[in-house]
């Protein structure tokens, strides 16, 4: 089965690619020659998700799955979220973004936060999403070089090391985004099958 995966990101392709089954043929952007932003103006991580898809679908007329993310901190009364990528400003600096969250949170003992992921999958024209959240702390300073985003401040409940402490088969077990494509994989699968 061929579906498209809308995205531009090179580092979610590359930690997805290790956890498909090889039966499903995944199609980048740039496969099927589409390298233009795709809108994401909902103020919801799943209305964001379900635009993008809604978007190549009505363009291209293909199976298609979109993910969309966002880092909610406790005490930021669940910021920066949607704007995750861009908190810091439209540069999309992981480092600045980084540093904001850190300068917000310095006085805060209050350091809970959540990764949350909503695909939305659209095959032969019905929709389902799936979602996958970790739970874990900001941490007070960055540790960890691998990864990308916020991996080096964010600590998963349970576990000593940050996201960018763990290798991507690690990161991939208990991920926000993990969860959701194991979620999604099951629904293919068993789609198959049925
Ligand atoms: P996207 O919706 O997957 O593009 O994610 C939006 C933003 O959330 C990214 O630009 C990153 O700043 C952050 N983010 C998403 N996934 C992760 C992750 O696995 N680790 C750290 N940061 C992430």
């Amino acid at each position: 089965m061929k579906i498209i995966f809308a995205t531009t990101n090179q580092n979610k392709a590359i930690e997805i690619q290790k956890i498909v089954p090889e039966s499903i043929e995944i199609l980048s952007l740039k496969d099927i020659n589409f390298e233009s932003e795709i809108p994401e103006t909902s103020p919801t991580i799943e209305g964001n998700a379900m635009q993008k898809v809604k978007f190549i679908v009505d363009k291209f007329a293909m199976n298609c799955f979109a993910d969309d993310t966002g880092l909610e901190i406790d005490s930021l009364n669940g910021e920066p979220g949607v704007y995750s990528a861009r908190y810091a400003g439209l540069e999309r600096s992981d480092t600045k973004n980084m540093d904001l969250v850190l300068t917000k949170l310095s006085t805060q003992t209050n350091r809970k936060a959540r990764f949350k992921t909503v695909i939305a999958l659209s095959i032969n024209g019905e929709l389902n999403c799936f979602e996958g959240i970790v739970e874990g702390q900001i941490i007070t300073e960055k540790r960890g070089v691998l990864g990308f985003g916020y991996d080096p401040i964010f600590l998963p409940d349970g576990f000593d090391k940050t996201f960018a402490e763990m290798t991507i088969e690690e990161k991939n077990l208990i991920s926000h985004r993990g969860r959701a494509f194991q979620k999604m994989i099951s629904f293919l699968k068993d789609k198959n099958n049925g």
